[in-house]
């Protein structure tokens, strides 16, 4: 069984949803072959150094241990965690990827991504990602010194949600011309992403082929992932008293 999870934004503002991923960690995710998360774990992640945080460590020890216990725990980067690097690797024993991953989920070719770079329709965006992702930048971040790092974070969070508080809707969705091209490009007939925060099951059809987009939900208010087994692909959450149920948003 191959486990799913994005967007989970986790951070000390939110106790209760690090205490589900750490349930998810040391239960559901023990049967899993592989563990992909998709970008957004963490709310803020300014460097490596932010492991030793407080409420990042039991995360980051029970990545670990899962790792240990024979899980592959491969992750993506999203727009808040993009600076995962090195010593995240090191201390979770997770293989950090680029900005796609291609490899056989539920029996099909599948391209998992963190879904950002579909949002092309919100140009001032791609223009920040822009420059966010560049080397140059990075370095020179990185290169701060931590609370410095913090406080920059803090500006460019805020002076997001201000942006995105004026953005149409439609601007901040995954842009249908981008998701045939990338499925066109990468040969893939399965699409796994999350960021939009829109939880559903899509079919759709490229160049004649039919094809499927799962697009995974946020942890708004508690926890959410996909399993897929050999052949199907299914959401589940967990219910208020604490039992794992499918998640009906995805049908
Ligand atoms: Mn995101």
């Amino acid at each position: 069984m191959d486990l799913f999870a994005s967007d989970l934004h986790l951070s000390s503002a939110t106790p209760d949803l690090n205490a589900a991923f750490l349930h998810l960690l040391e239960g559901r995710a023990r049967d899993a072959r592989r563990l992909f998360l998709l970008g957004d774990i963490f709310e803020v992640w300014v460097g490596d150094e932010d492991a030793d945080m407080p409420e990042h460590r039991p995360i980051i020890a029970a990545l670990r241990a899962l790792s240990d216990a024979g899980t592959d725990v491969h992750v993506l980067p999203g727009n808040r965690d993009f600076l995962l690097g090195a010593g995240f690797t090191a201390a979770t024993g997770a293989t950090l990827h680029g900005d796609w991953l291609r490899c056989d989920v539920a029996g099909q070719q599948a391209l998992l991504m963190h879904g950002d770079t579909l949002c092309t329709d919100d140009l001032p965006y791609q223009q920040f990602r822009r420059m966010v992702r560049h080397a140059d930048w990075q370095a020179a971040f990185l290169a701060r010194p931590l609370a410095e790092r913090h406080a920059i974070a803090a500006d460019l969070r805020q002076r997001s949600q201000q942006a995105v508080a004026g953005k149409a809707e439609q601007l901040m969705d995954a842009n249908g011309e981008a998701i045939a091209a990338v499925l066109r490009h990468y040969a893939c007939t399965l699409l796994i992403h999350g960021h939009t925060h829109r939880p559903a099951h899509h079919t759709l059809e490229v160049d004649a082929v039919a094809c499927d987009r799962w697009v995974i939900a946020d942890w708004r208010d508690r926890a959410c992932w996909l399993e897929a087994d050999d052949h199907d692909l299914r959401a589940f959450t967990t219910a208020d008293n604490g039992c794992i149920v499918s998640d009906p948003r995805h049908f």
